[in-house]
């Protein structure tokens, strides 16, 4: 299997491949080296991807986007609420989690937004699948730095939607500074590190860490963002702008009508890439509704004013991620600037005047994410040799571990992950227990946290003592790699004596033995049992999920088979009319001729009329019946032609 790295991004995703020694970007169906994070339904079959973009306009209501933004996410959260407003389909609770509502086969259908975000997963796959010619499975997938536990476990479960093991969540930002570290390992110092800043300003976030490289490794110093940044509330802007203008000049409200403001809103995205590299451009759409043809124009002047709002807030990220990492804008060697937001002149500006230092491009603004997670899902295959770029992530929410204390213990909880520390990290901690217990794990500030956030992660009960006599239990404490919280290993411990050699002593005679003392020392004696209830799906829940998805995949694919064959049966009928004509004409009699005409005639008419629609077997079927004549006489024409073949070789040789 081909490691696979994706960056998960709100807008659209990328993926890259770790294959014979590169790194990859795939393109997909289309050739795009992105694919847009959507997916649609229809009345037949699902819209994935790119699909589902080209059908949004016409498809509003059974199109779900920003599912970077509802996965993991409770039902009644509002932060998963608000995301309406960039939503077409209709955002409701599923279950209890984020989910949507669409029209799917003719039936109204919900999915939370872990299976939205599985069905699209599952599209990314089938592009790795086509463009690696390999079997695909492991998956670094690459999100924002704000994505908290649940957020985190709702990503891996959407994998294991898809059938994929994401070996790996990574923050997006991190994986492009690894991305970049790589590329350019041969020029980091071994000493004293370079420390770059990556400002990503994209669809929906903004984030800034600061990272510090030496050769083969680098570390996440400090990491701010603002998670109402992005380059879609700067179109939610422009288009209020344009519905205040369409007001008072046309005497329409764009907001009444759904497909009018998602009209006003595409056209508000185009615009705002026109000003990127031009000082005004035309705003002008035909029959945004009732009839009404409207057109206007902008200046980049005026789009300063229209994003006023968020211009004002964009030096935060930066003072805040520089402080964080202790660092002042004159350390840094780099200011590495990536995310599509980022091209927007006023950006920019703001941002050469917090560092006050000339940006650099040299990352690869759209595609460094991807190539990071591809990089470091190699790095996690036994298979794969890769030179490690070693990483640590920095934490930006506390958490506390909490027991019910037994008599005698004066402490009932720890924060054993402080705010500002790295990651992956682990603490061991003891605890004195003669029965089964519960250790549970929680945020610890619920006022720093983002709006939403579950305060609780998990908890785990841990059980396995044997004595009436309280143990000595270990409890090894994690935050792993993936920055989900973990009790990885709880054992039963006993004090042994050991005999060590005493450091820095000398053997008493040359070549003699090092002196040995002894010394007491705490060791496994048994395993205890650890069961987690956290925030991700159960076994349970995930296998029914997994199979929904899979029956899902087999029935497009059933579908698209049949556009296949249907496909087929009109291009035989195409062809074979214009070759009756041309080629064949003197291998059929004319009875052959007629019959066969007659026969295409009126499949063509059912093709047009009844079997505009038809299942697979009965395209099959017709095809057949039109085959069993047609290549009679095709085989009399190829019979033909290679006796003539013959006949030129034979004479050659003559
Ligand atoms: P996120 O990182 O927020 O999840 P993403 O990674 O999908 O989102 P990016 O690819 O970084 O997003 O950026 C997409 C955004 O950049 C879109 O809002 C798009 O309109 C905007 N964008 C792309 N090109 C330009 C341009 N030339 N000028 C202004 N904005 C642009
Ligand atoms: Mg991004």
């Amino acid at each position: 299997t081909t490691p696979i790295g994706l960056d998960f991004g709100n807008y659209h995703s990328y993926v890259c491949a770790a294959q014979r020694g590169n790194l990859d970007v795939l393109a997909n169906e289309v050739s795009n080296r992105s694919t847009p994070s959507l997916v649609g339904f229809s009345f037949k079959n699902r819209y994935l991807g790119e699909t589902a973009k080209s059908n949004e306009v016409s498809n509003l209501k059974n199109t779900v986007g920003s599912l970077q933004r509802i996965i993991g996410r409770a039902g009644d959260d509002p932060e998963f609420l608000a995301q309406q407003k960039f939503v077409s389909s209709k955002l409701l609770p599923v279950d209890g989690q984020a989910g949507a509502e669409v029209t799917y086969k003719g039936e109204k259908r919900q999915f939370t937004a872990t299976q939205l975000t599985g069905m699209y997963l599952n599209k990314i796959k089938q592009t790795a699948i086509t463009e690696t010619k390999s079997q695909v499975s492991d998956i670094c997938i690459a999100v924002p730095v704000w994505f908290n536990e649940q957020q985190r476990l709702a990503i891996k479960d959407a994998a294991a939607i898809a059938g994929l093991n994401c070996v790996r969540v990574a923050n997006d930002v991190t994986a492009a500074a690894v991305g970049w570290g790589v590329f350019k390992n041969n020029d980091l110092p071994v000493d004293k590190p370079k420390l770059v800043c990556f400002v990503d300003v994209g669809h929906s976030s903004y984030t800034v860490s600061v990272v510090a490289f030496k050769k083969g490794e680098c570390k996440v110093l400090g990491t701010a963002y603002d998670q109402h940044f992005g380059g879609r509330d700067f179109d939610a802007l422009i288009a209020q702008h344009f519905a205040e203008i369409f007001k008072k000049k046309y005497k329409i409200d764009v907001n009444t009508n759904p497909k009018a403001a998602a009209r006003v809103m595409a056209q508000s995205e185009r615009l705002k890439k026109i000003l990127s590299a031009n000082s005004s451009a035309p705003f002008n759409i035909e029959s945004v509704m009732n009839d009404v043809d409207v057109s206007s124009s902008m200046t980049r002047e005026e789009l300063e004013e229209a994003a006023a709002p968020l211009l004002k807030r964009a030096h935060i990220p930066v003072e805040e991620a520089l402080k964080r990492a202790g660092v002042t804008p004159d350390q840094l060697d780099n200011i590495e600037v990536i995310g599509g937001s980022s091209r927007i002149p006023s950006v920019k500006e703001v941002l050469s005047k917090v560092f006050n230092k000339p940006l650099s491009y040299t990352a690869n603004a759209e595609e460094s994410t991807a190539r990071g997670a591809a990089f470091i899902c190699a790095m996690h295959s036994p298979t794969m040799r890769v030179r490690p770029f070693k990483f640590e992530d920095y934490n930006l929410n506390s958490v506390t571990y909490s027991w019910n204390p037994v008599e005698g213990e004066d402490v009932s909880e720890l924060e054993v992950f402080p705010e500002g520390g790295y990651y992956p990290n682990t603490k061991v901690i003891t605890l004195h227990r003669a029965a089964a217990f519960d250790v549970t794990a929680r945020y610890t500030n619920p006022d720093t946290l983002p709006e939403g956030t579950n305060q609780f992660i998990c908890k785990w009960t841990i059980s396995g003592m044997q004595g009436k006599e309280p143990a000595v239990c270990k409890l090894k404490l994690r935050q792993d790699p993936s920055g989900i919280f973990t009790i990885e290993d709880a054992y039963v411990a006993e004090e042994v004596e050991v005999e060590e050699p005493i450091e820095g002593a000398e053997p008493a005679e040359e070549g003699g033995e090092i002196p040995t003392q002894t010394v007491k020392k705490w060791v496994k004696k048994t395993d205890l049992k650890i069961e987690a209830q956290g925030l991700g799906l159960s076994q349970k829940q995930l296998q029914e999920q997994i199979e929904l998805e899979n029956s899902m995949i087999m029935e497009d694919k059933l579908v698209a088979d049949t556009e296949d064959r249907k496909n087929a049966l009109e291009e035989y009928i195409y062809e074979m009319r214009g070759k009756l004509e041309d080629i064949y004409a003197d291998f059929a009699s004319d009875a052959e001729k007629a019959n066969l005409r007659e026969k295409m005639e009126k499949i063509e008419d059912w093709l047009y009329g009844a079997g505009e629609d038809a299942k697979k077997a009965l395209y099959i079927a017709k095809y057949e019946e039109l085959a069993s004549i047609g290549n009679l006489i095709k085989g009399r024409y190829n019979a033909k032609q290679e006796e003539e073949r013959q006949a030129k070789v034979a004479k050659k040789e003559a």
